[in-house]
């Protein structure tokens, strides 16, 4: 849906949820520290994975960071190996959730265009079923 907004009004949208995910009412960050519900599949200290409310393929799954990170343009040097197990994690949920050898698609939607949604970092694990190619 957002797609077919003009580039100006999807930027001005992204910007007031940007805006209301800075005044620390971020639904990933209340998921996270369990004020909100989540069907929630991994937690460790660093990253927490739960299932995606609205399910875009049989498996969807939601991995982000523990931290509140806005999205992939305000990651730091010191992210680089939290960014790094948010893949490792992945690739042993796509294992356990018994998509790995079927294939699966990791997606990071970034700012307006990409269609971001929630600003808080997170990567989605789609898998399943056959995906359509090329995205974009
Ligand atoms: P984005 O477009 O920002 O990359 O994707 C945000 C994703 O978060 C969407 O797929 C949406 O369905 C999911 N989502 C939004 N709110 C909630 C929520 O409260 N709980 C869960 N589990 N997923 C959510
Ligand atoms: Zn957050």
């Amino acid at each position: 849906m957002v797609q077919f907004l003009p580039a100006f009004l999807r930027r001005l949208i992204t910007l007031l949820l940007r805006v209301y995910y800075n005044m620390s009412n971020c639904i990933f960050c209340k998921i996270v520290n369990n004020e909100a519900n989540a069907t929630i599949v991994y937690r460790d200290e660093q990253v927490t994975a739960f299932r995606d409310i609205h399910p875009a393929a049989p498996t969807h799954i939601l991995i982000v960071p523990n931290k509140h990170i806005e999205s992939v343009n305000s990651l730091e040097v010191e992210d680089e190996a939290l960014a790094g197990h948010l893949f490792s994690v992945a690739s042993q949920l796509a294992a356990q959730e018994e998509i790995a050898e079927g294939g699966y698609r990791l997606i990071v939607n970034t700012g307006p265009n990409a269609g971001q949604m929630i600003f808080h970092l997170h990567l989605h694990l789609l898998g399943g079923g056959y995906m359509r190619h090329p995205m974009g």
